[in-house]
């Protein structure tokens, strides 16, 4: 049995209003296969380096996005030179392995279960392939004792400006996720370059950590971090369903693509509980929008679905993008115009970044303009970050304010 201590990084991460999900995962299965773990999740202000002292754990492992990378490394040599083993994990060393292993023992790339208990039992690889979970239903169930639930509960009353519109001051809100990959492939998503089979868990599972939410957490409040939870149509009725059945009260938001919404089953969902629907809907122009979304969506389906979704009484909200490639100012006074002729419920705007593995960062590197040296603190989706459009950095950001 090892001990192992996983480790959510980012220091100054605006974004910390969410569970580390996928550590909560992987420590139930790390669990289940014998070993002793603890979770330390800088985002929510823990001390990590206290609680690694103190817990003196055989194995560290460590996730962060590519944006906080940079402070997943800095920990990572601070625990080596503490004597402490390290495992990196999560999409960024995933795509840059070799870069992962300057600061590591191990990487995982890929999915981290079945990799992660081949590193405990004493592996000799240092760059560890993990395999998909093909049955999600057959991971353990998390257990959020591991961190401090209450803590995120608030999310939202720290963060009021995020994109949970449907949550309102004082709410214990929590954070779900049920579902591995999604069958689009954009060209500016970690999707695109992992090819997986999307994979979900059964409503019924669904429905019991739910419950498990409202009656051992008090949570009022969800929102779904699946890509997409409504792509899998008989789940998500069959979801609805169970809910209206059970008596379930908390209220719930999720992410979707326009595609996905009719009539009827925003009826369903309504019945259901859900409060919003928060599409990607990246852009005014037609343009810019095929070339994100490989010719999958029309400007025309985006504002029917809007309709469709505020006619429902559910609120409608979008996720858009700004300094695509090549993308004018005047298309992004496309975007403006299609916020408000829509009367979108909320909205939040992005700049497009050239994540490495995506297609877009793919692109980038084809028409070679990644400089030598990366930062990747710039990739936090609020800056330029390299030559992808003809705005300048100043001239973005005053855009962005005045969307
Ligand atoms: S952006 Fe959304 S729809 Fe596109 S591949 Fe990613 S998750 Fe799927």
């Amino acid at each position: 049995m090892a001990k192992l201590v996983l480790v959510n990084s980012g220091r100054d991460y605006e974004y910390g209003v969410h569970e580390p999900l996928h550590l909560l995962v992987l420590a139930a299965y790390a669990k289940k296969h014998g070993h002793q773990v603890a979770i330390a999740d800088q985002i929510a202000g823990e001390d990590i380096f206290k609680k690694i002292k103190k817990l003196n754990p055989d194995y560290v492992g460590i996730t962060g996005t590519t944006a906080v990378i940079n402070e997943a490394y800095e920990i990572s040599d601070w625990c080596r030179k503490n004597g402490f083993k390290t495992i990196l994990g999560g999409v960024h060393v995933s795509v840059m392995p070799e870069e992962g292993l300057e600061h590591a023992d191990y990487v995982v790339k890929g999915e981290g279960e079945e990799a992660l208990i081949k590193i405990l039992k004493g592996t000799k690889e240092r760059i560890v392939t993990g395999n998909p979970i093909t049955d999600l239903d057959k991971l353990p169930k998390i257990n959020r004792d591991l961190i401090n639930t209450k803590y995120y509960q608030k999310g939202k009353d720290r963060n009021p400006g995020t994109h949970l519109h449907f949550v309102p001051p004082n709410t214990k809100l929590n954070s779900v996720l049920f579902t591995r990959g999604c069958p689009f492939n954009c060209i500016f998503c970690h999707n695109s370059w992992r090819g997986l089979k999307v994979r979900f868990h059964s409503a019924k599972r669904m429905i019991e950590e739910l419950k498990e939410l409202e009656t051992k957490y008090g949570t009022e409040a969800v929102f779904f971090m699946d890509d997409d939870l409504l792509c899998h149509k008989q789940r998500i009725v069959e979801f609805c369903e169970l809910f209206i059945k059970e008596k379930l009260k908390i209220f719930w938001g999720c992410q979707a693509r326009v595609s996905m919404v009719n009539k009827d089953l925003l009826q369903l969902l309504k019945k259901a509980n859900c409060k919003q629907i928060t599409f990607g809907l990246e852009a005014g122009s037609q343009r810019i929008l095929s070339m994100l979304k490989n010719d999958t969506t029309t400007i025309e389906q985006n504002k029917k679905a809007i309709k469709m979704v505020k006619d429902s009484g559910i609120l409608a909200c979008g996720s858009f993008m700004i300094g695509s490639p090549g993308e004018t100012e005047d298309e992004i006074m496309q975007t403006k115009k299609f916020i408000i002729e829509n009367d979108l419920d909320g909205f939040g705007a992005t700049v497009t970044t050239p994540f490495p593995g995506t297609k877009l960062w793919e692109m980038c590197k084809e028409k070679k303009i990644l400089p030598p040296k990366i930062n990747w603190k710039n990739f936090n989706l609020n800056q330029l970050t390299f030559g992808l459009t003809e705005i300048s950095q100043e001239r973005m950001e005053n855009i962005k304010k005045n969307l």
